[in-house]
C-alpha cells in the first residue's frame, strides 16, 4: 500500500498545462508527497493548491465536465432534428386536412375548382385558390403554410388537386362496395341518354338498404354505347361486375 499523497487533478491534467506556466510538481502527481512530510499536510498542500501549474490542471478538470462526449451531442443533434422534422410534418398534415376539406366541398356540390387565368394577377383565381386565400386570411395554420413552404411545397397546384380528388374516388367506393357486398339483396337500375355529340351514355346505378336500414342509391358507374339494345346494355352490367362493383356468385 502506498501511503502517499496525490493530486488527482494534477495527475489527471497537469500534462496539458505545462510548459509555459511551471514544472509539474512529482510530489503530487507521479512521486507522492511522502507520509513523513504529512504533519506539515495543511502548508504543503496549500502551497501546491496556489500553484499556477494546479490552477490551471483545476480549470482542465472543470473544462473537461463541462464537454459533452461527440457521440451523446450528435444524438442530441438527431433528437433535435428530429423532433423538428416531427412538428413539420404535424404543421403539414394540419394544411393538408385544410385543403382536402376545401376540395372536398366543392367536388361535393359540384363546382369548378379551377380558373381561367390563375395567375396573382387574376381578380378571379378559382373557386379553390380564392377560398384557401380566403381561409389562410383568418387561419394562422394555412397564413404560417403558405408564409413558410418551399414553393414546391404548397399543396395547391392542379396535380395536387387531383391527386386529392382521385384518392377521395378510391376512398369513397371501397366505401360504398364494403356496403353494397354487406347487403343481403341489392337492384341494379340502368338508364341512357344521348350526349351533346350523340353518343348513348349508359348510367348504372344500385340500390340498397345499408346495416342501419337506411335505403341508399349510389350512382357507381357509366359508359357509352352505340347500342341500347338489352344484350348492349347486359354486356355494359357484366364490365361493372369485372370492376368488382357487385359480387356475382
Ligand atoms: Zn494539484
Amino acid at each position: 500500500m502506498i501511503d502517499r499523497i496525490f493530486c488527482f487533478v494534477c495527475r489527471a491534467f497537469a500534462h496539458k498545462v505545462t510548459g509555459s506556466i511551471g514544472r509539474v510538481d512529482s510530489a503530487f502527481t507521479t512521486r507522492g508527497t511522502q507520509a513523513s512530510q504529512w504533519k506539515e499536510a495543511r502548508k504543503v498542500l496549500a502551497k501546491h493548491q496556489a500553484s499556477t501549474v494546479h490552477k490551471q490542471a483545476s480549470l482542465s478538470y472543470c473544462d473537461f465536465l463541462s464537454l459533452v462526449p461527440i457521440n451523446m451531442q450528435l444524438d442530441r443533434a438527431a433528437a433535435i432534428e428530429a423532433c423538428r422534422l416531427k412538428e413539420q410534418q404535424e404543421r403539414n398534415r394540419q394544411a393538408l386536412y385544410r385543403i382536402i376539406d376545401v376540395i372536398t366541398l366543392l367536388v361535393r356540390t359540384g363546382h369548378l375548382l379551377r380558373g381561367h387565368r390563375e395567375g396573382a394577377d387574376s381578380n378571379n383565381r378559382g373557386l379553390f385558390l380564392e377560398i384557401v386565400n380566403l381561409l389562410s386570411q383568418y387561419d394562422g395554420v394555412l397564413k404560417h403554410h403558405f408564409d413558410t413552404c418551399p414553393r414546391n411545397a404548397t399543396y395547391v397546384s392542379k396535380d395536387i388537386q387531383n391527386d386529392i380528388i382521385s384518392t377521395l374516388y378510391h376512398i369513397m367506393i371501397e366505401e360504398v362496395k364494403k356496403e353494397l357486398h354487406a347487403a343481403s339483396y341489392f337492384s341494379v337500375m340502368m338508364d341512357e341518354a344521348s350526349d351533346f355529340g350523340h353518343k348513348e351514355q349508359v348510367a348504372v346505378v344500385v340500390r340498397y338498404v345499408d346495416r342501419e336500414c337506411v335505403i341508399q342509391e349510389r350512382f357507381i358507374d357509366i359508359s357509352s354505347t352505340d347500342s341500347t339494345d338489352a344484350g348492349a346494355l347486359f354486356q355494359i352490367l357484366l364490365a361493372s361486375i369485372a370492376k368488382g362493383w357487385i359480387e356475382y356468385r
